[in-house]
């Protein structure tokens, strides 16, 4: 168990930079995933960490120690792919103590130290077979057991669940953050999905274009996203822009002006000119009545029933469409098409962003 410390680490395909300079550290024990649309740098900076690639610039540190110029098999380094990357000729014992033979374990200690992995990812009954004719979520469990075996300082992982089905991967994405809970072995984990990352880590970072875009515990992410990119990528937001100005009355206040609308919100950061509102769609109230101020009249243009919640397409003033998500309820009491609605915004539960959408501003 150790923390990972990124010291401005850029790494260069040609002239393009596919890690632009990452900073941050990793704590010991933390389970802590790279999430991020296809081409935006996880892997590679996954690939730089186990030494597979070389960064131009920076240093990487495991403790204190900086492993730069130190080979994949000296880091102390457990892997799993998403392609399992198994033997399938030889038996799942045989595979599990692949990484102790190459160390020079003895066969009491390998024997010991297999079915001890093997319990953990519950496969010690089929110790005798071969991983071929096994399924998807079996053989990830092997190359699980085969990571963990060889007590890793460092657990990574690149898009381990891609290739399960949805119901598999909801399992086998809690087993593996029990596992890593019972072990406290400091894991980095890749992903596209942000919901995977969401569910099993303790800390997230949105990557972009090479660029990390913010660190920070899966709830921070949903609630305050640091910019347009993050907010879009993470759930689902509607952007609305707005102009905001100081309160002429009230120094604590700002100023909103919104589809028409004035608002007025406290000021967290002092902020002037035009804005971009991030509104959550389950966090927008709606009302059947107009009864009260600030209360925005629209018509349901569209109503999807989505099991848990149902999702509400409302048009708003100047043609403008927002998803609101309300809890699902008996249908008969569902909002029809060309229902009149009243919609609270509820802003000061809402993410504003400057005019470029690169910073949080309320
Ligand atoms: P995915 O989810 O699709 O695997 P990713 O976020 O892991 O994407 P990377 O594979 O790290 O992204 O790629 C980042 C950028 O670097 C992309 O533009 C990609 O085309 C480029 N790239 C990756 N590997 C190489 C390589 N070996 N040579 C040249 N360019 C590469």
């Amino acid at each position: 168990m150790q923390k990972i410390v990124f010291d401005h680490v850029t790494k260069y395909f040609g002239t393009a930079k596919a890690v632009n300079d990452a900073h941050f550290t990793i704590q010991e024990g933390e389970f802590f995933t790279l999430l991020g649309p296809s081409g935006c740098g996880k892997t590679t900076l996954l690939r730089t960490i186990a030494g597979f690639y070389r960064q131009e610039e920076g240093d990487i540190y495991f403790g204190d120690r900086k492993i730069n110029d130190v080979p994949t098999h000296e880091r102390n380094i457990g892997m799993v792919f998403q392609n399992y990357a198994i033997f399938p000729h030889m038996t799942v014992f045989e595979n599990v103590a692949y990484g102790l033979k190459a160390r020079n374990v003895n066969k009491k200690e390998t024997e010991q130290r297999v079915m001890e992995a093997l319990e953990m990812v519950q496969l010690q009954h089929l110790r005798d077979r071969v991983p071929s004719n096994m399924s998807g979520g079996q053989q990830q469990r092997i190359a699980l057991a085969r990571a963990i075996v060889i007590r890793p300082g460092l657990l990574l992982m690149d898009e381990p669940l891609s290739n399960l089905d949805a119901k598999l991967r909801i399992k086998m994405r809690s087993d593996i953050r029990r596992l890593q809970k019972e072990l406290n072995i400091t894991t980095i984990y890749v992903t596209h999905d942000q919901e995977e990352a969401l569910a099993v880590s303790d800390r997230i970072a949105v990557m972009s274009e090479g660029i990390i875009q913010q660190i920070a515990p899966p709830e921070d992410i949903y609630a305050y996203p640091a910019n347009q990119f993050v907010a879009n990528f993470i759930g689902t937001s509607n952007f609305i822009e707005a102009q905001c100005r100081g309160s002429k009355s009230d120094p604590n206040e700002a100023e909103i002006q919104l589809l028409g609308t004035s608002f007025r919100l406290p000021i967290l950061k002092s902020y002037e000119g035009k804005s971009l509102f991030s509104l959550r769609p389950e966090r927008i109230r709606l009302e059947s009545e107009n009864t009260g101020e600030h209360l925005i009249r629209g018509t349901v243009e569209s109503v999807t029933f989505l099991g848990e919640k149902v999702s509400y397409l409302i048009e708003l003033p100047n043609g403008f469409v927002i998803d609101v998500q309300e809890h699902a309820v008996e249908p008969h009491q569902l909002r029809k098409v060309k229902q009149v609605v009243y919609v609270n915004l509820q802003l000061d539960k809402a993410t504003m962003f400057d005019e470029s959408g690169k910073e949080a501003v309320y």
